[in-house]
């Protein structure tokens, strides 16, 4: 069946579902494979739980008239999705990044939600999947799209690019993470510039941070862009501590605004200034800016602050690699007063440089709190056994280790990779 064919089924029944537990009436499931599953095995039992069509690639399970068979089945959620943006006729912003991607996505579409109706990314929904889903849930009524963009290979971000067809795009920023997938620093690089270069042949606009000297190079040929940064930007503002959060000082046309946040880490500062300036560009009014941020909340152990009696928690444990690593210590070090602890754990997928990059992050922790650092995981371990640090092969050990010996008052950074499973460590606390 074609892409044409299989829009006009959509049309008729705009639900798509690619996991057959959670099917809604009348929704079209796509059989996807992955390594450890297929699809194409339940594509009779979504139908019979209510799905209106099963679209399939095994001739083997074609076995009802509303089992459709096509080549492959995530090239066609890919194409469907690619053919309805085109007959979306609104803006789309794309954002990639090597970190703060969904927190800037969250303020951009919170910002714009003042003036447009805008359909955003779903959580953490940003890979060849996420992006056609998220497309697929905009529909006639939608003003803006904000589409998060996530990449662990070069030539990822064009082909989502193929997909979304942004018109404007931001790269939050350039650090080094997924280094096994793209080889190297460069390879980060290109495949984050892969957004600019798509918008710019379009002659989209771009936004970026301009005390970012690796997004000033590789925003310098690129005709339309718009800048954020402390100075010499289209959109300024600096950093406002208010232990433990981050606001902004914010200037607008009209004058100065602080821009108040429930965000922790100095690192958000300049995911609330692109928001401002994003918000800013599309004329929202600035003060329904000032009042979004201070209304968002971040979810998901992303620098969430949690009270514990006289523990204060700093839950950073949704992901982490060497920049958000050393972003985060960097911050709660210089902001948090009182008796400080880490809890870090490893950063996955490394490769090569992981060793180098632990022992990195191991000499950046001052001795003065060497003995109230705790590393958990393999590659901490490896790097820091020989340091005054506590080091613990996983979360568990950690876990029997503070069930004995407690931590009774002061504040703990808790930041990791997820697979380090650290808000193991929460329970203590309950
Ligand atoms: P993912 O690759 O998992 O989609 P992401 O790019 O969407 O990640 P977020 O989920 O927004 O990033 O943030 C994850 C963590 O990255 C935060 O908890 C924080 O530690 C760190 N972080 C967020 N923003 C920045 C930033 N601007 N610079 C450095 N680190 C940041
Ligand atoms: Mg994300």
């Amino acid at each position: 069946m074609s892409t044409e064919e299989i829009y006009e089924l959509f049309v008729e029944h705009p639900i798509i579902s690619t996991d057959s537990r959670q099917i809604e009436k009348g929704c079209i499931f796509f059989a996807l494979k992955g390594e450890n599953f297929n699809g194409n095995k339940y594509a009779e039992s979504a139908i019979s739980k209510g799905a209106a069509y099963s679209i399939i690639d095994e001739e083997e399970y074609n076995t009802s008239e509303n089992t459709i068979l096509v080549k492959d089945v995530l090239k066609a959620l890919q194409d469907l999705a690619a053919f309805h943006r085109k007959q979306l006729a609104i803006p789309i912003l794309g954002i990639t990044g090597t970190n703060g991607k969904t927190t800037t996505k969250e303020l951009i579409a919170t910002v714009l939600s003042k003036k447009f109706k805008v359909s955003f990314t779903q959580g953490n929904l940003n890979n060849h999947i996420g992006v056609p889903l998220t497309l697929l849930r905009m529909n006639s009524e939608t003003e803006f799209g904000v589409v998060e963009m996530g990449a662990n290979h070069q030539g990822e971000i064009a082909e989502l690019c193929q997909i979304a067809l942004p018109d404007y795009g931001i790269i939050t920023n350039i650090g080094q993470a997924h280094l096994e997938g793209f080889g190297s620093f460069d390879g980060v690089k290109k495949t984050k510039g892969e957004l600019y270069n798509y918008i710019s042949q379009k002659k989209g606009v771009i936004f970026y941070n301009s005390d970012n000297p690796l997004l000033e190079e590789l925003s310098a040929s690129i005709k339309n862009k718009i800048s954020y940064g402390t100075k010499d930007a289209t959109f300024t503002g600096v950093p406002i501590q208010s232990p433990p959060f981050i606001h902004v000082k914010a200037n607008f046309a009209k004058g100065v605004l602080y821009l108040n946040s429930n965000l922790i880490g100095d690192f958000n500062f300049e995911n609330i200034l692109a928001a401002a300036c994003i918000a800013n560009y599309f004329g929202v009014d600035p003060l329904k800016i000032q009042e979004a941020i201070k209304k968002y909340h971040p979810t998901n152990n992303r620098s969430q602050l949690i009270k514990k009696g006289d523990v204060k928690i700093i839950m950073d444990a949704y992901n982490a690699n060497p920049t958000s690593m050393s972003a985060s210590i960097n911050s709660f070090l210089s902001n948090l007063s009182g008796k400080n602890y880490l809890i870090l754990g490893d950063m996955l997928e490394l490769g090569d440089y992981s060793a180098a990059e632990h022992s990195k992050i191991i000499d950046l922790i001052p001795e003065l709190i060497a003995k109230n650092t705790f590393l958990v995981g393999k590659e901490f371990y490896k790097s820091g056994k020989n340091s005054a640090l506590k080091t613990f092969l996983n979360v568990d050990e950690l876990y029997s280790y503070l069930k004995s010996n407690p931590i009774k008052n002061g504040n703990i950074l808790i930041k990791g990779s997820r697979g380090i499973r650290l808000e193991k460590i929460l329970e203590i606390f309950s």
